[in-house]
């Protein structure tokens, strides 16, 4: 059991919408204060982005090294390019200590050197501060929070289930606050209202609006558009990051080659750079097309490496760059990256030998939920929905700014579970409210998905081609016009059908969208992963 985040006199029964890192590590924290709590996650417990999460969870554990927090919150804050939210970065900087030895408390078994954690580096980290085990280290983090969950006698797991809309104590006036949630039961296809005194949204990203995506498919920002829909407000959405590095491949989900992995010494090369590489006797950094947009090379910040490789792409025709580590020591990077080894070996590759055939892919979304300090979900950027908190990749905290540096997420998550869980311990609502049943009347089964494929289809198109890594008003005004009409068309659709998961999915990924379409047009400079060719 987690340590408790405080205790309460009143027991108040609490959804959760997700069992990544946040919605888990929230309801151990909530539990340990005798609420009630209820997990609704889409498909099994473990399917999560925090299932995938490869390089590792970055954090000072010595709350008495000054130096070393203060180096964690440079390197954050250099990442953001300048809009990150100091005080919070502070605040999870100095809290990463403490919420990492939560993790160790319910059984994280992080990778170990003798007495002492290994730790690893990443693009934009100054320091090896970055607790990992091997390259699987969310798998390892959702196992034992699972496990943890599993035990306790307060938390229901409900999975299969697909939150649909959250249910307003006064429909329309977001200020009264959240009462419960509309769920799809997936298994038998009903319905129903789950009542709640508190809801956190743990939904996780977005990351299939695009085409190439490393996220799992449960990520369709499903949180962010119902909670939108409830009247929070948003921010950031134009800031989201592309993964430099993910397989070459024909699957839409391609496997991530994790960032440490460039941390060890692995090294981008273009077509030329690999032919001018294995003519000389040079390390292979010398000729790495990174260094003519930043003097760190492969390890820059991860918006500055998709960019080049992007860029680099464009110039050349190719459909990727190179991954290159046959310079580095192949036992040690075996041992440390098994996975990524394994799943190599699939292609007929080998690490430590081949170049590996890399190109960026849909990773993370910075932006999301407007929340305060505590968690709490706003609307107009200003005021907390009463009830209502986004923790985890769902919310814009304002750690990230304009970009997230490598494994803050992960910390992020743990810290903001925390703080939502014991806000809500302080502050508990225990008003037992009943809940309407889902208006089913007028609509009827959907018979035919075909359009609801077609419309993902374009809607994933219009993203790649015309909200990607670079932009331009034109290609966003295009975007603008499409989504309005497949907007348009799903909500046709919405009103005359009985929901499948299909068609929610689509009708919250078209407005995240829209969300992410109107901020990249509404802003008037280029800063971290926001990058407009027409500003330049
Ligand atoms: C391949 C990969 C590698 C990564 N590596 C790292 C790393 O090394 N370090 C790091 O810090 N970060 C990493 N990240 C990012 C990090 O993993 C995520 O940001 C983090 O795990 C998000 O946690 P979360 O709990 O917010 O969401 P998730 O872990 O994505 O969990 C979301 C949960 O919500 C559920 N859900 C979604 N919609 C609904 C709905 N409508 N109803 C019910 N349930 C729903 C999902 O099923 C899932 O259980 C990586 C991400 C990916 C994809």
């Amino acid at each position: 059991m987690l340590p408790s985040a405080g205790t309460s006199v009143h027991m108040a029964k609490v959804v959760i919408v997700g069992s990544g890192i946040a919605g888990l590590f929230a309801a151990l924290k909530l539990e340990a204060a005798g609420h009630e709590v209820n997990v609704i996650t889409k498909q099994r417990p473990q399917d999560s982005s925090t299932n995938w999460a490869q390089g590792g969870i970055a954090g000072i554990l010595d709350k008495t090294d000054g130096e070393a927090m203060q180096s964690h919150i440079n390197d954050t804050l250099l990442s953001g390019d300048g809009i990150c939210d100091e005080v919070i970065v502070r605040c999870v900087v100095e809290e990463a200590g403490d919420r990492i030895r939560d993790l160790l408390a319910v059984g994280v078994d992080f990778e170990k050197e003798g007495e002492d954690f290994h730790l690893v580096k990443e693009g934009g980290h100054s320091e090896r501060r970055i607790l990992h085990a091997k390259d699987a280290t969310g798998a390892e983090i959702e196992r034992a929070l699972n496990m943890a969950v599993a035990q306790s006698r307060n938390i229901t797991m409900s999975s299969h289930t697909l939150g649909v809309d959250l249910i307003q104590r006064v429909h329309g006036v977001p200020k009264k606050g959240v009462k419960g949630i509309w769920c799809l039961c997936l298994d038998s296809g009903e319905m129903k209202a789950i009542p709640a005194d508190a809801i956190l949204i743990a939904t996780g990203g977005c990351g299939h609006l695009w085409e190439r995506t490393t996220n799992p498919s449960v990520s369709t920002g499903d949180g962010l558009a119902m909670a939108v829909r409830a009247g929070a407000s948003n921010k950031n959405m134009a800031f989201f990051q592309f993964h430099p590095t993910a397989l070459m491949s024909r699957n839409k989900t391609p496997f991530l080659i994790t960032e440490a992995l460039r941390g060890e010494g692995g090294v981008l090369l273009d077509d030329d750079g690999l032919i001018n590489y294995r003519k000389g006797d040079d390390t292979p950094d010398k000729h790495s097309f990174t260094l003519e947009f930043s003097d760190l090379g492969s390890l820059a910040t991860r918006d500055i490496v998709a960019r080049a490789c992007d860029q680099r792409m464009k110039v050349t025709g190719a459909d990727n760059v190179w991954l290159i580590t046959d310079h580095l020591d192949k036992e040690k990077l075996r041992n440390h990256f098994p996975n990524i080894e394994s799943k190599l070996n699939e292609y007929n590759l080998s690490l430590g030998v081949d170049p590996i055939p890399v190109a960026p892919a849909a990773h993370y979304m910075v932006g999301g939920l407007s929340v305060d300090i505590n968690a709490r979900v706003l609307q107009n950027n200003a005021d907390p929905i009463p009830g209502l908190y986004g923790i985890g990749e769902v919310a814009c905290t304002g750690m990230h700014g304009a970009n997230r540096l490598a494994s803050n997420s992960l910390l992020e998550a743990i810290v903001f579970a925390d703080r939502a869980s014991r806000h809500f311990i302080s502050n508990p609502i225990n008003e037992g409210e009943s809940v309407p049943n889902w208006r089913a009347d007028g609509t009827h089964r959907l018979i035919e998905h075909a359009p609801l494929v077609r419309d993902l289809e374009t809607l994933r198109k219009t993203m790649t081609d015309d909200v990607g890594i670079v932009r331009s008003f034109s290609r966003l005004n295009r975007a603008k016009r499409m989504l309005d009409l497949l907007e348009t068309e799903v909500d046709l659709i919405w009103r005359k059908s009985i929901p499948t998961r299909e068609l929610i999915e689509l009708r919250n990924l078209v407005e995240v969208a829209k969300q992410i379409t109107d901020d990249a047009m509404s802003r008037t400079e280029n800063r971290g992963l926001h990058y407009n060719k027409d500003l330049i």
